[in-house]
């Protein structure tokens, strides 16, 4: 596929394959896929191959062999219970958490080792409030490249730690946050030490289009009204964007759903903008919440996410750590669905808007999941107790059950 690297502010065309920023602007940059190859044909044309990222690989930026884990492909569950519990007409979930490291990075994260071979690159790093780095981890091991992940000490959920060492990632820890350690990588890739495998690289987003390709796929284009995605770095919500603009050029969709965006209360830049009608956001300090994938202060897809949201006429809301919390729980107690803190934040964010009158009742919605619950085992823990301990007889189980809390919601 032909493509050109732009920067997203200036429109300037970027040569230099290292640089993660325009040289003129300091814009965003952004990848420019020319489709004309496409004109005239439709996604049937696509389907022989399985549901998947690599589907889509006309739309993608690659030009060898992509490595791959298989990544996408994930379930669209339609959720009639908690549809009912939120009074809402259609509730659907596309379950990221199903994903080889059990999150939708995975998706960005195939075009983007990809592409660090095609330069010829031998180490890829990454600033990670942990899925990425679990991802990269991942994805280095499969391509054999060395990898590096700086991540804020303290703050990461003990899966994703664990999945990034046991990968074999140089897994390094600074005080700071997350934008402390992306300031660093950067520092890093601009040296020459790593590839830099952040969301600020195009190409990540691109791969991540195809999570907004498999929802109209899946539902044979019959388009839902809105799409809710949790927001921490925004690149998700702004690939979502592209990838529908991109069909819509093709003549495959014509109109687009409301893209909606929901970030944590103690961290929600571009809440705050959006109320304000600003395409301009300003950073948070020191941002804070549970949902430890969305603590993010200066989002670095920021202005582009809020285009994405204007442009659909969408919304943003922020919602606090217990309403988190609560959607997590109903989302794994009405449907069997483990989300991860951060990924119930869609969830929580349509209860709030359902409630506020913002969302219509009568609508369609997709929430996007967006990472597996084993990620954060310490969340559900402090949120579910203790098991009941007792001795290994009928009688005392029978005792123990009957006395123990009952579960509930
Ligand atoms: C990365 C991540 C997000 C945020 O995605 P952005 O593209 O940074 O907005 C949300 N949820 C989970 C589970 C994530 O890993
Ligand atoms: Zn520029």
């Amino acid at each position: 596929m032909r493509y050109a690297v732009r920067c997203w502010e200036c429109g300037r065309e970027v040569e230099d394959p290292f640089l993660d920023a325009c040289p003129a602007c300091q814009g965003a940059l952004t990848v420019d896929m020319d489709l004309s190859s496409l004109e005239g044909t439709s996604l049937r044309d696509l389907r022989s191959r399985p549901l998947g990222v690599w589907r889509y690989g006309h739309f993608l930026p690659v030009q060898s062999e992509p490595v791959t884990l298989q990544e996408g492909g994930t379930p669209l569950y339609d959720c009639g219970r908690l549809a009912d519990e939120l009074g809402v007409r259609e509730v659907r979930v596309k379950f990221e958490g199903a994903n080889p490291t059990g999150s939708f990075k995975d998706r960005g994260m195939t075009v983007g080792v990809t592409r660090a071979l095609e330069l010829g690159c031998r180490v890829v790093g990454c600033a990670s409030t942990g899925n990425t780095s679990a991802s990269l981890a991942a994805y280095a091991a499969k391509a054999g490249l060395g990898c590096v992940v700086v991540l804020p000490s303290g703050k990461v959920a003990l899966g994703k730690l664990a999945q990034a060492m046991f990968f074999g990632a140089k897994v390094v820890t600074v005080d700071g946050n997350f934008d402390d350690a992306l300031r660093v990588v950067r520092e890093l890739a601009h040296a020459g030490d790593l590839y830099m495998l952040n969301s600020v690289n195009p190409f990540r987003p691109e791969g991540q289009k195809t999570l907004a390709f498999e929802v109209l796929d899946q539902l044979d284009l019959r388009l839902p009204d809105r799409i809710i995605y949790p927001v921490g770095n925004a690149a998700n919500i702004w690939a979502a964007y592209k990838a529908l603009k991109e069909w819509q050029s093709l003549g495959w969709i014509d109109e687009l759903p409301m893209l909606t965006g929901v970030q944590a209360g103690g961290s929600a830049p571009l809440v705050m903008a959006f109320n304000r009608g600003s395409d301009n956001f300003v950073p948070v300090e020191g941002p804070e919440t549970i949902a430890t994938a969305i603590r993010i202060g200066n989002p670095a897809s920021g202005r582009k996410a809020l285009r994405a949201v204007y442009d659909t006429g969408g919304c943003m809301t922020a919602v606090s750590d217990r309403e988190i919390i609560d959607a997590q729980l109903l989302l794994g107690r009405r449907e069997g669905i483990g989300a991860e803190p951060a990924s119930a934040a869609a969830v929580a964010g349509l209860r709030r808007l359902l409630d506020e009158g913002k969302v219509s009742r009568r609508e369609r919605v997709v929430c996007v999941c967006t990472g597996h619950v084993l990620k954060d085992p310490d969340a559900v823990m402090a949120q579910c107790g203790r098991p009941i301990a007792t001795e290994a007889t009928a009688e005392a189980v029978r005792k123990a059950i009957s006395q123990g809390p009952v579960p509930s919601l």
